[in-house]
Parts: structure tokens; C-alpha cells; sequence
């Protein structure tokens, strides 16, 4: 039998899906798994059990909350997918202003009818077996995974710095030029697109397991302003260690 897979989003943008569909293996992934539920990608879906369920985004509401503890009932082998779901990603701006003005900003007399909590990494939630990084995420990254899972291995994590991506890649270094990169404690295996087209790394993959954060910082400090850095570390991964200290303003 086919492992059988599911797709979910809670609130995001669906971009990590779109580069499921972007793939250049879906055909051939589409041909060894049954995909269950995936509702950008097909018209019927069912809830069975899942061998692998991918989660896209955070919850917000207590829908969603309800909705992502019985995906965890219902699939043996779970992967938050893209930097939303991993890290809280750009919905975690919540996380750092009065909720009820923020809404009252954006919807007016209409606030008191929207829900809207503060958001967390999926892993806080319910159990994570896998990451898949990015904002969005690598395509590449995706194929891996599903074809580590099609042969029963356990995905493996990738542990290098962005800027080894990018100095095989043989770009000018951004922060050597005094701009803002956190190619040094993020996580690589993007292959440096955003350093590679002349911008800085802005660590949509999140933090290495242990970055040199010390260095970095005294290297950030040197060409910006302490708010832009605060800023910059709340733009992807807020809510995980150690750039959540940073971006709570402890720096
Ligand atoms: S990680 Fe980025 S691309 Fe993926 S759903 Fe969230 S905001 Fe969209
Ligand atoms: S540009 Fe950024 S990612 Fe590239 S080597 Fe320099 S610090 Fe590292
Ligand atoms: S270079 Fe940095 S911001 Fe760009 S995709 Fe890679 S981790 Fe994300």
C-alpha cells in the first residue's frame, strides 16, 4: 500500500504548499503516495489515518487548535512545514503587541467579533517529528523528506550555516560590505538564493542548534540600529532559542 499523506494549513499564506506544486518531482511523488488530504491540490479529501501528516502555518483560533491535536491523533508521523508552523513565523508579530488594540487597528468596530491568539511553534502544541524550514520552503527539501519516508529512513536535519551555501556559491559577503546578514547562525541547505541576488540573509530557515550569537551580534551592532536588529529577529523564527531572546529585546 501507498504511505498515505496529508497536507494541512492553519493560518499562513499556503506559499510552502505552492512550492510543493512547484515541485519538479510532484508527478513522481504523486505516483507512490496517496495524498488523502490536501486541500490546495485536489478536490476530494478524506480523513483516515495518516502514515505522514505536513502542517503549513499556526493556529490561531481555537479551531485551529482543536483541529491540530486531531491531525496528531489521526497520523503516525507528523512535519511542521515552513518557518510558520517550525517558529511561529511572520503571524508571530502578534506576539509582540496588545492583541485586542492590534485588532481593534485592523478591523474596527468589527474587533470584538475576530479571534485571534497568540501564536506558538506547532511543537509547543502537539509532538513535531520533523522540521521542514523556510519561508517558504526549498522544494527540494520537501522531495527529500518524502523520499526518505518512501524508503523508511528518518529524515535528517541539515546542520551547516547559510554562509556555507553561499560562499560555494562564491558570493560577496553582505556583512563584510556592513549589511545586515544572519547567514552566520541561520540554518543552511537553502542554497543562499537571498545573499546570491545581492541581499542579505534575513534567517527565514530559523537559528542553528548552537550559533555564535555573541559574534554575530557584536557584528550587527557595528552597522544598525538596536530596533532594526530587534526587528529583524522577530521577522521569521520569534519564538525559538536563542533568537527569541533578541527579538523579546535582550541583546
Ligand atoms: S512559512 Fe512563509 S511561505 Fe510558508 S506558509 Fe508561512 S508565510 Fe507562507
Ligand atoms: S553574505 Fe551573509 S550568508 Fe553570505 S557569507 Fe556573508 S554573512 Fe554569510
Ligand atoms: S538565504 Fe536566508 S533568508 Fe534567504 S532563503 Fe536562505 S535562510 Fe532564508
Amino acid at each position: 500500500m501507498k504511505p498515505r499523506i496529508a497536507i494541512f494549513d492553519l493560518t499562513d499564506c499556503e506559499g510552502c504548499e505552492v512550492q510543493i506544486l512547484n515541485s519538479k518531482f510532484i508527478d513522481k511523488i504523486l505516483e507512490n503516495v496517496e495524498f488523502l488530504n490536501f486541500r490546495l491540490g485536489q478536490k476530494i479529501n478524506r480523513w483516515e489515518g495518516f502514515d505522514v501528516a505536513f502542517i503549513e502555518g499556526v493556529a490561531l483560533t481555537s479551531h485551529e487548535l482543536e483541529l491540530l491535536k486531531k491531525i496528531r491523533e489521526h497520523s503516525k508521523f507528523v512535519v511542521a512545514l515552513g518557518s510558520c508552523a517550525c517558529f511561529g513565523g511572520i503571524a508571530a508579530i502578534n506576539n509582540f503587541m496588545d492583541l485586542e488594540e492590534a485588532k481593534k487597528y485592523v478591523y474596527g468596530e468589527n474587533a470584538d467579533k475576530i479571534e485571534s491568539l497568540y501564536v506558538k511553534p506547532i511543537s509547543e502544541i502537539i509532538k513535531v517529528d520533523f522540521m521542514i524550514r523556510g519561508c517558504p520552503i526549498v522544494p527540494e527539501d520537501f522531495e527529500r523528506v518524502v523520499s526518505d519516508i518512501l524508503a523508511g529512513r528518518i529524515p535528517r536535519e541539515h546542520t551547516r550555516p547559510v554562509c556555507m551555501d553561499c560562499k560555494s556559491r562564491g558570493n560577496p559577503c553582505q556583512l563584510l560590505k556592513g549589511n545586515v546578514c544572519l547567514g552566520p547562525v541561520s540554518y543552511g541547505g537553502c542554497n543562499a538564493p537571498c545573499p546570491s541576488a545581492g541581499m542579505p540573509c534575513d534567517g527565514c530557515r530559523g537559528p542553528l542548534e548552537m550559533p555564535e550569537m555573541i559574534a554575530e551580534l557584536e557584528l550587527l551592532k557595528k552597522v544598525a540600529q538596536q530596533d532594526d536588529i530587534i526587528r529583524l529577529f522577530r521577522r521569521y523564527a520569534p519564538m525559538v532559542t536563542p533568537f527569541k531572546e533578541v527579538a523579546g529585546g535582550k541583546l
